[in-house]
């Protein structure tokens, strides 16, 4: 399985980073290595000393598809969950610069928060999904996925026009701002509306 990642989803996160506005969405993947195992703490990597937390939401694709129009996306999803993108913000920022490609700073191992799942069907509107991240006991960052430029249906109909998504494969759709670095010791909470998604230690 693979993990499909959406970045500059939230124009209040593109502000932050100072990027451009993308006129498509920007795709890059991380292999399932990258999953962080249950109960394991994320230990910070040797070679970042700027690993920042991006709080998003997730979609488990559960049927095969290629060129999938936006309209039966609904189809090929059942459920919903909340992960974070960890990215080594220094090693992404020096790839940037060399236009190089990202994957060092954002598929590490370790590097894809994968919580629990819920059916979508617990939600009455998926483009009105409240979720938000607690550092330590304090909320750090906050979105709503009708801030996102392209809405979950769209992005599988614009991912899968390169990728054929498979039976588990995970979409990251995005984080919103109030991405920030970690640090050992950290505790870090997921939710959507008020349910906790997952709870993870930094080391
Ligand atoms: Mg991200």
């Amino acid at each position: 399985m693979k993990l499909i990642c959406i970045g500059r989803n939230y124009t209040d996160h593109i502000e932050e980073l100072e990027n451009e506005k993308p006129t498509d969405p920007v795709v890059f993947l991380k292999p399932d290595t990258a999953i962080l195992l249950k109960k394991q703490p994320f230990f910070i990597p040797d070679f970042s000393d700027n690993i920042h937390h991006e709080v998003e939401v997730l979609v488990k694709i559960n049927r095969v598809g290629k060129f999938i129009d936006k309209k039966f996306a609904h189809k090929y999803y059942n459920e919903i969950g909340l992960g974070i993108d960890f990215t080594a913000r220094d090693l992404q920022q020096k790839l940037k610069e060399k236009g190089l490609p990202w994957e060092k700073a954002k598929a590490f191992d370790g590097a894809a928060v994968v919580g629990n799942w819920v059916p979508k069907d617990t939600y009455e509107n998926l483009d009105e999904l409240d979720f938000s991240l607690k550092k330590n006991g304090e909320e750090v960052q906050r979105g709503n996925t009708r801030l996102m430029l392209w809405k979950i249906d769209e992005l599988i109909e614009y991912v899968s026009k390169y990728f054929t998504l498979k039976i588990g494969d995970i979409i990251f759709t995005g984080t919103p701002a109030g991405v920030g670095k970690v640090q050992a010791g950290d505790s870090l909470e997921g939710f959507i509306e008020e349910k906790q998604f997952f709870s993870i230690r930094v080391k």
